[in-house]
């Protein structure tokens, strides 16, 4: 079930509105990481090793769709690749505006 909550609010300007799935689905990302909150931070992790970690979990989302996991179990996975996409991204950005990656 989507959870639709706050996406009612009016756009501002030059403030994205995420369609109802990608805010959804960026909840379910959050959830992933405050689960690791423990481990060390992205920032601390180079490029390289995160996309190694990202190819990592494409394969586990491989493996839970293709064994005909749970739907918990691909979503979490799923999680966890854009997870690590993102972490990527943070990094790019962080680089290309000479800013620390965000913590
Ligand atoms: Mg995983």
């Amino acid at each position: 079930m989507i959870d639709t909550g706050d996406l009612d609010r009016p756009r501002r300007g030059g403030e994205v509105m995420p369609r109802a799935e990608v805010h959804w689905f960026a909840e379910r990302m959050e959830a992933e990481l405050a689960e690791n909150d423990h481990k060390r931070h992205w920032s601390s992790c180079t490029p390289g090793w995160l996309l190694k970690r990202l190819e990592d979990e494409v394969a586990e989302l491989r493996r839970a769709v293709e064994t005909g996991a749970p739907a918990a179990r691909v979503i979490s996975e799923a999680a966890d690749v854009g997870n690590f996409a993102m972490m990527i991204a943070d990094h790019a950005c962080a680089s290309s505006t000479g800013d620390p990656p965000m913590t």
